[in-house]
């Protein structure tokens, strides 16, 4: 997102000179180099929020600028199977929700129609979604910096705001790397994004509550069972997809992500564990608000993450061929799924105006997608807000 909202700073105003903060020794090193690498059409989102307009223009813009720009990409389709009849209803849900959003060719397929696609996947229905894509976003991010460096400005690594003072006529932001003094910030901190917020002096009234998808890839031999993507139909109380095939620009076909509450910011494994994180959470009310109303889902996502025998079963109903051997433990992501103090998880983008700061700060999947469009949007809030001229 930073790298987005960056690339159009500097094409919509060369004149301002332009610094990107990054942490890490380097850039993508966590959602953005950690995600499924899906262009998301934008079937599943409410008609006229946010995430439904950017996501659908965004779509079509990220495939644009992988043409222009020579990064792998492939508008392969995909197919979300209904295995049970409680959720055909939901299939045909998602075709009105695509269709008011814009989208074009979608169809309800039956199980023979489904295995002229994917002739491994069963299911009663289908919906096949034709301008769904797949690409590299950890490529894109990098592409991105390149352009923003071509374009005058700088991305600087190992950068990690320490602190933000806001004074009268300007905003000193401290890093590893020297004090830097500017007239407008924006925050587009991921996993971090509510405490930089706290740190500019803001309450996001919000908090990011980490959440590990973790993978498993099928073994070479076995990712012919799956030509592009397949997904199930998704539980609409969760902003996530449910474990899907995914076959990457690479070749590679994974499955998942699960969607686990990770007990570290950062905890791509189970063994990342950290006190301040989990006090933080502990502590906000809106986490046992959520916990009361969906630990039984998240008790089913544990178990899924700790027995590999459930997420197969999970992933059998879409494709009953695969067992066991067929997949080996693949990487993981987390995300930054920002939570309400009411317990509920944020459905749509956020972007939060506060003097000559803006925060991003919910901007889950299909932020990768989107993230061109989002660019443009949090651009355009700058300008009027913030004054950027
Ligand atoms: C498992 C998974 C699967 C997904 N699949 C898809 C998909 O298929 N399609 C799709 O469109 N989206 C997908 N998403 C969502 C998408 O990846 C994210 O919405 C997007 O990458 C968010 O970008 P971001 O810049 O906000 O976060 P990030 O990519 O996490 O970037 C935030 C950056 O801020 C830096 N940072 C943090 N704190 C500081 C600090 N104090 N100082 C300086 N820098 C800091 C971090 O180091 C990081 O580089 C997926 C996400 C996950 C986790």
């Amino acid at each position: 997102m930073g790298l987005g909202v960056a690339l159009e700073i500097a094409r919509r105003f060369p004149r301002q000179r332009l610094l990107v903060l990054e942490k890490e020794n380097g850039i993508a090193r966590h959602q953005s180099g950690h995600n499924s690498g899906v262009i998301h059409s934008g079937v599943y989102y409410k008609p006229g929020s946010l995430k439904a307009r950017l996501c659908v223009k965004g779509a079509a813009a990220m495939v644009e600028f992988c043409r222009e720009h020579g990064i792998p990409h492939n508008v392969c389709g995909k197919v979300i199977v209904a295995t049970r009849i409680e959720e055909l209803s939901g299939l045909a849900e998602l075709k009105n929700r695509g269709e008011a959003n814009g989208l074009k060719g979608l169809r309800v397929i039956s199980s023979e129609q489904l295995r002229e696609i994917e002739p491994h996947a069963t299911g009663l229905r289908a919906l096949a979604v034709p301008s769904t894509g797949t690409t590299d976003y950890a490529l894109v991010s990098e592409k991105y910096a390149e352009l923003i460096t071509a374009n005058g400005g700088t991305v600087l690594s190992s950068a990690g705001v320490r602190g933000i003072m806001r004074k009268t006529n300007e905003i000193v932001v401290e890093t590893p790397r020297g004090a830097f003094s500017t007239n407008f910030l924006i925050n587009c901190a991921g996993l971090y994004s509510d405490r930089i917020s706290r740190m500019a002096g803001d309450d996001p009234g919000m908090m990011i509550v980490p959440f590990r998808g973790e993978y498993y890839d099928l073994v070479p031999e076995r990712a012919p069972l799956v030509r592009s993507l397949i997904y199930p139909v998704p539980d609409p109380r969760y902003p996530f997809l449910g474990v899907h095939f995914t076959r990457r620009v690479t070749g590679k076909v994974d499955a998942g992500p699960n969607a686990v509450l990770a007990l570290a910011r950062e905890g791509y494994r189970h063994s990342d564990i950290n006190g301040h994180d989990i006090a933080s959470l502990f502590s906000f009310p809106g986490f046992w608000r959520m916990a009361g109303q969906h630990w039984r889902n998240a008790l089913s996502e544990w178990h899924r993450s700790i027995s590999k025998a459930a997420f197969v079963q999970a992933l059998q109903r879409l494709l009953p061929e695969i067992n066991s051997t067929d997949l080996v433990p693949g990487t993981s992501g987390v995300r930054a799924q920002a939570l309400k103090p009411n317990g509920s998880l944020a459905d749509d983008f956020q972007f939060v105006p506060s003097g000559k700061v803006l925060h991003v700060i919910n901007v889950p999947s299909p932020a990768a997608t989107a993230s061109l469009m989002i660019g443009k949007a949090v651009v355009d809030m700058a300008a009027e807000s913030l004054g950027l001229s």
